[in-house]
C-alpha cells in the first residue's frame, strides 16, 4: 500500500517513458513553449538584478545572475532549435528526462538567488523579490503545463521555499502574500492536474483513432484469405510503378497467374479445403522473394505480380520458378492436390502503355497461354497485338450481328471408306460480317466463346443445320460441334433439347461434338449434358482428339459414342512414324472403348491409304470433300445414289 502510495507519487515527478505518443505530443508542445518561459524568466531576472546592482554585492547583483541567465538562454536556444523538427523516441525521452532534473536545478538555483537578494534592499525591493518569484513562477508553471512532472517539481521548489522563507520574516504583508501564494499554487496544481489528464486522453485517442485508420487501411488493401495485397492494392501499385517508370525511363512487367485444376479441387472436395488450397498458394508466393517483385490476389484463383525491371529472360526465369513453386503437391488435411499455374507477362511500355492496356494485355497473354495448354508461360507480344485488334473488331462485329441473317452452316461429308459411303455430314459455322466480309470460325468462335456469346450463335446454328438434315435421307447423320458454354448450364442444355424435340428429326441421327477443354472446365457438368444428349438418343464424339490434356480416367465417366482423332495426327501420317504410332493406339483404345472412330483432315491419298491398312473406318477431310453449302449436300447425296435412301430404309 505504501509501496504504492510511494510509487504513484514518484511517477507525479517522472516523465512516463512507457508512452511513446504522449512523450512524442509532450516534446512538440514544449518546444513552442518552452523558449517563451525562458525569454519571461530572463527578462524578470535581469530586472530583478537591474533593481539590486547597486544594493547587493557584485558576484550577487551580477555574476551569479549573468550564470544562470546564460543557462537559462542555453536551454532556450536549444529548445527553439528543436521547433518542429521529429526526433526519435529514445532522444525525446533523453530530453525530456533531462528537462525534469534541470527544472530541480534552475528552480533552486533562481530561488535561492532571490532570496539571497532579501538582506540587501529596503521594502520596495524586497517586494520586488517576492513579486518577482511568485509571478515568474505562474509563468513558469504555465509553460510547462505539458511536462507535469516538471511543472510540480519547479512548483514544488519554489513554493516551499517562499512560503518558508516569507513566513519566516514574520512580516505581516510577506506573510499574506505567501497565503496568497499558496492558495494560487493549489488551484494552479488541481488545474494542471486536469489539464494534464485531457491532454493525455486526447494524445491517446489520437494514437487509437491513428491506429484504427492504419488497421482500416491494412484491412481494405490485404486480401483476407491469403494475406497478400489484394485487387485494389495491386491496381494503386499497378499506378505507382507506371508513374515511377515513366519518371525514370525504366520498365516494369506486369503478370498474371491463373491456377489450372483449382476448380476441379474446389468442386470435388468442397470450398473449404479450396480455400485453403488458396491459402496455401498465397503462402509459397508470399515466400518466393526476388527484387522488385510485388504479388497480389486478384480473386478467385487469379494472382497478378508485377516486376520491375523486367526483360524477357527475367520473366521466362520467374515464370519457371513460381510454376516450381506451385507445382509440388499440397497437403490439405489428409488431402493431397497437384495443380499447375498458367502466366501471362507484358512489359511496359514495350508494349503497353497505359494501366488499364497492361491489365487487359496482361490478360491476353494469359488466355493465350491458358489455350496453349495448363503451365503455360506467355508473354504479350506484337503478333498478339494485331491478333487482339482483330479479335477487338470481331467482337465488335458481334456484338451487333444479327446471327440468322449473316450466319449460316455448311456441312462437310464424313465417308465410310469400306462402302464408300456418307455416314453423316458435319456441320461448320460461316460468318459474313457486313463490316468484315467472311470471318474464319477458328476467328470468332473463340472470341465468341471467350465473351459468352457463343449460346446466341448456336441456337439459331443448329436450327439452320437441322433444317438442312432434314433434306438428307434417314440414315445420314448431323454432327454438330457445341463449345464448353454450350453444356456450361442446365439451362443452356435444355433449351437444345427443345430445339430438337420442335425440330421433330430423330434424335438419334444427331452427333454432338464437344472438345477435352470443354469437358475439362466442369467435368460434373459436362457429365450431365452428356447423359442429357445420350437419353435423347444422340451420340457424342470427342472432337480434336489427342490435342488436350485431359487424362483418360477423367474421360471415363463421360458416355461418349465416337472419337475424332485429331488432323495434325493425320496430316503427313505416312511419313512421320510418332503420327502413325499415335493414329495407331488411338484406334485400338477406340476399339477397346467400343467406340467409333473418325480421322478427321485427310486431305492427301497417301493419308488415306495408311489410315486404310491400319483398319480406320470413317474419314473425313478436303481429300473427300471440302464443307458444302446444304444444296451441294444433297446434290453429293444425289450424284451418290442416295436419294432413293429413305426408300432403302424405310
Ligand atoms: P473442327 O470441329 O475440328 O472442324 C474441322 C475443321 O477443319 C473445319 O474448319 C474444317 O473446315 C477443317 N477441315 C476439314 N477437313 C480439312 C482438311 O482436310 N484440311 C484442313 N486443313 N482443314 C480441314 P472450320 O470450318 O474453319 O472450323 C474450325 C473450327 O471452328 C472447328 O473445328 C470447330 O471447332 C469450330 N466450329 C465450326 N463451326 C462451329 C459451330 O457451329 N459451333 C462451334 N461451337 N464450333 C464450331
Ligand atoms: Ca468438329
Ligand atoms: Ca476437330
Amino acid at each position: 500500500m505504501r509501496d504504492n502510495l510511494f510509487s504513484r507519487f514518484r511517477a507525479l515527478f517522472s516523465v512516463d517513458r512507457d508512452n511513446a505518443k504522449l512523450l512524442n505530443a509532450q516534446y512538440v508542445a514544449l518546444s513552442r513553449q518552452l523558449p517563451v518561459m525562458y525569454v519571461i524568466l530572463l527578462v524578470n531576472t535581469i530586472a530583478l538584478a537591474f533593481t539590486h546592482v547597486h544594493l547587493a554585492p557584485r558576484w550577487l547583483a551580477v555574476y551569479l545572475p549573468a550564470l544562470l541567465t546564460g543557462v537559462g538562454s542555453l536551454r532556450a536556444m536549444l529548445w527553439w532549435r528543436k521547433r518542429g523538427v521529429p526526433a526519435h523516441p529514445d532522444a525525446i525521452l533523453q530530453t525530456l528526462t533531462r528537462t525534469n532534473r534541470l527544472a530541480v536545478f534552475l528552480a533552486f538555483g533562481f530561488t535561492a538567488w532571490a532570496l539571497a537578494l532579501y538582506p540587501y534592499g529596503d521594502a520596495y525591493s524586497r517586494s520586488h523579490i517576492a513579486f518577482y518569484m511568485a509571478i515568474t513562477v505562474i509563468a513558469c508553471i504555465f509553460c510547462m503545463m505539458h511536462l507535469r512532472s516538471a511543472a510540480l517539481i519547479t512548483t514544488a521548489v519554489v513554493n516551499i521555499a517562499f512560503i518558508g522563507f516569507f513566513v519566516s520574516t514574520g512580516t505581516y504583508v510577506y506573510m499574506a502574500m505567501a497565503v496568497n501564494v499558496l492558495l494560487v499554487s493549489a488551484a494552479m496544481i488541481w488545474v494542471l492536474q486536469d489539464h494534464y489528464k485531457d491532454f493525455t486522453r486526447l494524445v491517446n485517442i489520437q494514437a487509437h483513432t491513428e491506429k484504427l485508420s492504419a488497421d482500416n487501411e491494412r484491412l481494405a488493401n490485404q486480401d483476407s484469405l491469403t494475406g497478400l495485397p489484394n485487387r485494389r492494392q495491386f491496381f494503386a501499385l499497378l499506378d505507382d510503378h507506371l508513374a515511377s517508370a515513366s519518371e525514370e525511363q525504366s520498365r516494369f512487367a506486369v503478370g498474371l497467374i491463373d491456377l489450372d485444376g483449382f476448380k476441379p479441387v474446389n468442386d470435388l472436395y468442397g470450398h473449404s479445403v479450396g480455400d485453403k488450397l488458396l491459402f496455401q498458394v498465397g503462402q509459397r508466393l508470399m515466400g518466393y522473394e526476388s527484387d522488385g517483385l510485388h504479388m497480389a490476389r486478384l480473386g478467385g484463383d487469379e494472382f497478378g505480380l508485377l516486376k520491375k525491371d523486367a526483360s524477357q529472360d527475367v520473366l521466362a526465369a520467374l515464370g519457371n520458378d513460381i510454376q516450381t513453386l506451385l507445382q509440388e503437391p499440397f497437403s490439405i488435411g489428409d488431402i493431397q492436390v497437384s495443380i499447375s499455374a498458367s502466366l501471362g507477362f507484358v512489359i511496359y511500355p514495350d508494349m503497353a502503355s497505359d494501366a488499364t492496356q497492361a491489365y487487359e494485355f496482361a490478360d491476353y497473354a494469359l488466355y493465350q497461354s491458358k489455350r496453349e495448354g495448363p503451365g503455360s508461360i506467355c508473354q504479350f507480344s506484337a503478333a498478339h497485338y494485331l491478333d487482339l485488334n482483330r479479335d477487338i473488331r470481331t467482337e465488335q462485329g458481334l456484338r451487333k450481328a444479327d446471327v440468322a441473317q449473316e450466319f449460316s452452316v455448311v456441312y462437310q461429308p464424313i465417308l465410310d471408306i469400306r462402302s464408300g459411303n456418307t455416314v453423316a455430314f458435319e456441320a461448320l459455322a460461316r460468318w459474313t460480317s457486313p463490316q468484315l466480309g467472311p470471318v474464319a470460325p477458328g476467328q470468332f468462335i473463340p472470341v465468341a466463346e471467350r465473351l459468352g456469346l457463343i449460346n446466341r450463335l448456336t441456337v439459331p446454328l443448329l436450327r439452320k443445320a437441322l433444317a438442312g438434315a432434314m433434306a438428307w435421307p434417314h440414315d445420314v447423320r448431323l454432327a454438330f460441334n457445341l463449345s464448353a458454354h454450350d453444356c456450361g448450364s442446365r439451362e443452356a442444355v435444355r433449351t437444345l433439347v427443345r430445339l430438337i424435340e420442335e425440330s421433330g428429326i430423330d434424335p438419334a441421327r444427331i452427333d454432338f461434338e464437344i472438345t477435352e477443354t470443354a469437358v475439362i472446365q466442369d467435368i460434373e457438368q459436362a457429365q450431365w449434358a452428356v447423359q442429357t444428349f445420350r437419353t435423347l438418343g444422340c451420340g457424342i464424339s470427342l472432337d480434336d482428339f489427342g490435342t488436350g490434356y485431359s487424362s483418360l480416367s477423367q474421360l471415363h465417366g463421360l458416355a461418349l459414342t465416337k472419337l475424332k482423332i485429331d488432323r495434325s495426327f493425320i496430316t503427313n501420317i505416312q511419313s512421320n512414324p510418332a503420327s502413325y504410332k499415335i493414329v495407331k493406339s488411338l484406334l485400338a483404345l477406340s476399339a477397346d472403348m467400343g467406340l467409333e472412330c473418325v480421322s478427321e483432315g485427310v486431305e492427301t491419298a497417301q493419308e488415306l491409304e495408311v489410315l486404310r491398312r491400319l483398319g480406320c473406318v470413317l474419314v473425313q477431310g478436303y481429300l473427300i470433300a471440302k464443307p458444302m453449302s446444304p444444296e451441294d449436300s444433297v446434290a453429293w447425296l444425289r450424284d451418290r445414289g442416295r436419294v432413293n435412301a429413305q426408300a432403302r430404309h424405310p
